[in-house]
């Protein structure tokens, strides 16, 4: 481990004893080497659309310029590749604005089943158009807890999102919720909400790193479907606002189970 140690001597008439200051670099150093690989992914995300758009400018300047088949196609690519780079800096921002919350807890309460019920009307149409069976339980009713009705709801709807995009295949997207007398790692009672897809499932060997910043499975595959690869980490950071957990359960060719457990009351954690 390297590590700095400073000793900073007193002034003689307070010299009962000296001031160490130890700074372990090797942790600093690993803090700076994952800034270092986030500001190199953010920028590859970015390069990547816009190099198509500046090569289809190109295009639409010169061979395709009297083409307007071409100049159709071209410029519905160009939008995509625009929407791509919209969704990466809100996704960017969100990341950034709920980092910079972790720390404070969350002073409003949420009804649980009740947002759950709004986030589910609200991708309606999105179901819909994945074609899957949908089943809900224990969303009747209502259950207060302390939360960030916003930041909650994005929890819930990239959740969903997700079974979606990746289990759909499986014709199924399951919302549950539970409560739960007392969670051993929150030490108290919890309530427990369930997004289960029947799909693709995921390998065990990705799973501890899920969650992080641009980690995914299958890169084409997330930027096909129009994922920033920034879901999860927001969805991670957002719980342990809330001082909750969030546990993935998941066998590949079977699917997935993402389980968000939010304490019942703040007051213990
Ligand atoms: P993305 O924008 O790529 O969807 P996320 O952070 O939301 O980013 O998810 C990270 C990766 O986790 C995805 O790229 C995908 O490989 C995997 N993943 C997330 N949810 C599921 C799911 N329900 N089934 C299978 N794989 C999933």
């Amino acid at each position: 481990v390297a590590a700095e140690i400073t000793v900073s001597p007193l002034p003689p008439a307070l010299a009962r004893g000296a001031m160490i200051v130890v700074l372990d670099q090797s942790v600093t150093e690993e803090a700076e080497q994952v800034r270092r690989d986030f500001v190199a992914n953010v920028s590859h995300e970015l390069k990547t659309p816009l190099t198509a758009m500046i090569g289809f400018i190109d295009t639409l300047r010169g061979p395709a310029r009297d083409d307007a088949r071409a100049r159709d196609r071209f410029l519905d690519i160009m939008e995509s590749e625009a929407g791509r780079m919209n969704r990466l800096v809100s996704d960017l921002l969100s990341l950034s604005r709920v980092q910079s919350e972790e720390r404070r807890r969350p002073s409003s309460e949420v009804d649980l089943p009740m947002l759950l019920r709004g986030v589910l009307a609200t991708l309606a149409q999105a179901i819909a158009a994945a074609d899957v069976r949908v089943e809900t339980e224990g969303l009747d009713g209502s259950a207060r807890l302390p939360g960030d009705p916003d930041q909650l709801v994005q929890v819930f709807q990239n959740l969903i999102e997700n079974a979606l995009k990746y289990g759909r295949t499986g014709g199924y997207l399951g919302v549950g919720m539970r409560r739960i007398d007392h969670d051993p790692r929150l030490r108290g009672p919890a309530w427990a909400v369930d997004i289960s897809d029947r799909g693709e499932g995921i390998d065990e060997m990705h799973l501890p790193r899920l969650t992080e910043r641009f980690y995914r499975v299958d890169t084409h595959r997330s930027r096909a479907q129009g994922g920033t690869g920034l879901g999860l980490a927001i969805v991670k950071h957002i719980v342990n606002r809330h001082r909750g957990r969030l546990k993935i359960d998941s066998v590949r060719g079977e699917g997935s189970r993402f389980t968000v457990i939010l304490p019942e009351s703040l007051t213990r954690t």
